[in-house]
């Protein structure tokens, strides 16, 4: 990586994240010249890949691709990351609305008709998603409607017994990383249609967003990308002030390197692009929105055992439960590797109220759920770890940004509208698999071509 004190490059790029890196890569292969500066010591951004033990990478950012993750698939095969499948053989474990732990066999002989609720929902739900533009979600027929009220507000309206509308918070807490009450109705269907319907969103098997890990790690996709470019990227140097023309730009960070080009692609997350100063400052409608974008609140912890006991007593390692601490868990054992390794999600309020008391007493909160769903071997683990992403600085938390009420139809068109030379990306501003990877590579390769367009 270089480190000099003035920079002239064709674009710049603030943030060395997933989006940031193929917007740069794209630029190179159009002929421009980038630097991308980065404001951690690393790269890779929400994507952080830790070996724990010898051979036993945990992921404490992004673990999984899904199958319609093709810019992903892709990538991961350019750059020589192998995948393999998520362990998906055996009973889930649920304990839900008073009902204790329970086999999924028992779970849904017992529930049958909250299921079946539920999956009317989810049809209901992949029905009005298919009216909603990705492109301009504020466009859509029913869109003020929808963006006045909260999806808790929907979903409270459709009559639901509490398993079937325990259910829906739970999964959909897992994904927006924040209590339904806080959602707009509008930005969860937004959130569905951009990765096609609920089953591609929900589902583990099958389709899903969790079926495919990376050998290595996650990191070894940003990683390897980081290395392609390695001459392009500046690290520990946070952007503080971008000063813009109608055809430059001066970008200022701090430690006082300074890099100057014709454009520049802020690829970081909303709320953190509205911390930059500009010069002349952005239109009202660019930072009003940026004050209404709050990132999630999710962690992961990581419990290693000497081998995945609950394997041998048929759990497939999922649980779903609204006691305790975690609302969800997998198996996250490594392939010829013979630890045990369990990841338990912490999300929403969960994350809030968990992620704030010290490490033991949440470590203490996480052991009794998983000694409740798998035993007493669950108390022992070899080791444990896990990962607060609101007190990472350059972070603030994931796993994106939340559109709350009114948010969509009042300022929707200036999340991704380009400010004279400055342009937008990163993946919460992605129209495809927005708030993932896919949705990364999306928003990166989005504002490369719009910048490409420009400049030649
Ligand atoms: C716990 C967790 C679990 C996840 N699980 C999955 C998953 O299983 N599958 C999936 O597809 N996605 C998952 N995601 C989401 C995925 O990680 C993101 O969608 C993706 O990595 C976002 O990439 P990005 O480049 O858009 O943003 P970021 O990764 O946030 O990159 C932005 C970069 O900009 C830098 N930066 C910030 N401010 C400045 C500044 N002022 N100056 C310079 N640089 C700055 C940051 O340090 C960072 O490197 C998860 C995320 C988290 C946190």
């Amino acid at each position: 990586m270089v480190q000099p004190s003035t920079i002239e490059a064709d674009v710049i790029v603030v943030g060395a994240g997933l989006s940031g890196m193929i917007a740069a890569r794209k630029l190179l292969e159009a002929g421009l010249t980038p630097v991308v500066l980065e404001a951690d010591e690393r790269v890779g951004g929400r994507i952080l890949t830790q070996e724990v033990l010898p051979g036993v990478p945990v992921e404490l950012g992004a673990q999984w691709i899904g199958d319609t993750h093709e810019r992903m698939f892709r990538l991961a095969a350019e750059l020589g990351v192998e995948t393999f499948p998520q362990y998906d053989e055996g009973a889930t474990s649920y304990e839900l609305v008073g009902s204790g732990v329970l086999r999924e066999n028992e779970f849904h002989a017992r529930f049958e008709s909250e299921l079946r609720e539920l999956e009317l929902v989810l049809r209901r739900l992949d029905v009005l998603a298919d009216d909603v533009p990705v492109e301009s979600p504020w466009s859509a027929p029913r869109a003020v409607e929808w963006d006045a009220i909260t999806a808790g507000a929907w979903y409270d309206a459709q009559g639901l017994s509490p398993v079937a509308r325990t259910l829906l918070e739970i999964c959909t807490v897992g994904i927006l990383a924040v209590p339904t009450a806080e959602v707009s109705f509008l930005h969860l269907l937004f959130t569905i249609k951009t990765c096609g319907v609920t089953s591609e969103l929900f589902a583990e098997s099958e389709g899903g967003a969790q079926t495919t890990r990376f050998i290595g790690g996650t990191s070894e996709i940003p990683n390897r990308l980081a290395a392609l470019i390695s001459d392009r990227i500046v690290l520990d140097v946070p952007v503080q002030l971008i000063e813009h023309s109608a055809d430059s730009v001066t970008v200022h960070c701090r430690g006082g390197l300074v890099a100057r080009g014709r454009r520049v692609i802020v690829a970081i997350s909303p709320t953190l692009a509205g911390r930059i100063m500009y010069d002349p400052p952005l239109p009202g409608i660019r930072d009003q929105l940026t004050q209404r974008l709050p990132n999630g609140s999710a962690m992961k912890a990581f419990f290693i055992y000497d081998e995945p006991f609950w394997r041998n007593d048929g759990f497939n390692g999922q649980l779903i439960s609204d006691v305790g601490p975690a609302r969800m868990s997998n198996d996250t054992c490594i392939p010829g590797d013979d630890h045990g390794v369990i990841l338990l999600f912490l999300e929403g309020d969960q994350a809030r109220t968990y992620g704030r008391l010290p490490e033991n007493e949440r470590r203490e909160a996480l052991t009794a759920e998983l000694v409740r769903h798998y035993g007493g071997r669950a108390a022992n683990p070899e080791f444990y770890v896990d990962g607060e992403w609101s007190e990472r600085q350059w972070t603030r938390g994931c796993y994106n940004a939340n559109h709350g009420p009114h948010v969509w139809t009042t300022y929707g068109p200036a999340l991704t509208r380009p400010v004279g030379v400055i342009h937008w990306a990163s993946t919460d501003t992605a129209t495809y698999w927005s708030a993932y990877m896919e949705g990364a590579v999306d928003a990166g390769e989005r504002a490369a071509a719009a910048v490409i367009a420009e400049l030649s």
